[in-house]
């Protein structure tokens, strides 16, 4: 399979913590790893979307004109600021966090537009797009590197043990057993080791060797 790498930074790759990452984003988690830990959505992300929507309902019950209506106006204004500063800020925590953590991050080169149809539009509310400048920011001034995979790749349904490739995997299932190594993948975290044995294979970095799965109980 012929897969694309992109670099976010011309950065000569640092080796610092000798240690690299996959990284899948999600509705649920926001990130999933390839290291065994996963990055909680923060709850504001959804305690905002509700105040917004409220803000949103009070502006359209004011009378065009009024000064009830400019009131609400500015206060619509004001939660949307509110919000992105809470979430860039958390953004950038979250993007000094992974670069001190790895040398090398890898992703899935971002579909929104393929995310809007598998999960709906509330996908642009997550900032995806927002956190992964932020997060190559960081890492060119930390002397890490971001790369992208091709998002042909299908790292949901390959076995990240043995590298059976399923024919179909319904967005509901969770964990499933591999038919050929019967290893038992969790859907996240196995893309996310998908993304990592990729990305390292293809830049000829790091162990490129299958992982031994952490087999749950
Ligand atoms: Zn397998």
């Amino acid at each position: 399979m012929f897969v694309t790498v992109e670099t976010a930074s011309e950065s000569v790759i640092k080796v610092e913590t000798g240690k690299t990452a996959g990284f899948d984003f999600g509705l649920k988690q926001f990130l999933s790893t390839s290291e065994g830990f996963n990055i909680d959505a923060p709850l504001f992300f959804k305690q905002s979307l509700n105040e917004i929507q409220k803000a949103n309902r009070e502006l359209s019950r004011k009378q065009k004109g009024s000064n009830n209506r400019e009131r609400a106006r500015k206060n619509l204004a004001r939660r949307h600021e509110d919000i992105s500063h809470k979430r860039e800020d958390w953004f950038w925590k979250l993007a000094h966090r992974l670069t001190d953590q790895f040398d090398v991050l890898y992703f899935e080169t971002l579909n929104l537009k393929g995310m809007q149809r598998l999960w709906g539009r509330k996908v642009s509310d997550l900032g995806f797009r927002t956190f992964l400048s932020i997060l190559e920011w960081v890492a060119q001034k930390k002397g890490k590197s971001v790369f992208y995979i091709d998002r042909w790749f299908p790292s949901s349904k390959t076995c990240s043990c043995c590298g059976h490739v399923l024919d179909e995997l319904d967005l509901s299932v969770r964990r499933w057993r591999c038919p050929s190594c019967g290893s038992e993948n969790d859907r996240d975290e196995n893309a996310a080791i998908n993304i990592k044995q990729v990305g390292a294979s293809t830049c000829g970095l790091g162990d490129v060797r299958r992982a031994t799965p952490a087999v749950a109980a």
